[in-house]
């Protein structure tokens, strides 16, 4: 698979306007939870669509506080943030009927992680042929489902006061 969104990435980093430079951080910019396509945040767990999914529906989980990992997370934190992790592949399920999931975490640069200082899961819903239809393409990722309606779609199912 070739690279595509390597300059996406930047382009992330680049648009992210946080204190601390983190796109999980709520910084003062708090007020821009939907841009940020934020579409649940707790006192310990957050969850966001990624700006730059890897198939439609790719979701991002991370916990509130800027760590690397999971060793750094108290036991409730890590209980939290996997329950938001089962809670946002069930809402997937519900809403999207994928077939199966790439559930993952990528630990440090070299293990391919882009905010590396914020821990964070990947949950990835994926459909029988998705790949398939990706290596026609020649490794173009087609996302067929523009962001910001899947947006509007998941976010009252994750945070039902919007
Ligand atoms: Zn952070």
């Amino acid at each position: 698979m070739k690279v595509l969104w390597a300059p996406w990435r930047m382009g992330y980093i680049l648009s992210n306007q946080n204190d601390n430079g983190c796109i999980f951080c709520p910084g003062k910019h708090r007020q821009n939870d939907e841009n940020r396509l934020i579409l649940g945040i707790g006192p310990l767990t957050l969850v966001m669509m990624n700006k730059f999914p890897y198939n439609n529906g790719h979701l991002l989980v991370a916990p509130v506080r800027h760590v690397p990992g999971l060793e750094h997370l108290s036991s409730d934190e890590v209980l939290d943030l996997m329950l938001m992790v089962r809670r946002s592949i069930e809402l997937l399920k519900e809403n999207m009927n994928p077939e199966g999931f790439n559930v993952g975490l990528n630990l440090g640069h070299v293990a391919g992680a882009g905010m590396e200082d914020h821990m964070h899961f990947h949950i990835v819903p994926r459909w029988k042929g998705d790949t398939n239809y990706m290596t026609v393409l020649g490794d173009v990722r087609v996302i067929p489902e523009h962001i910001q309606e899947t947006y509007r779609k998941l976010l009252p199912f994750f945070n039902p006061s919007k």
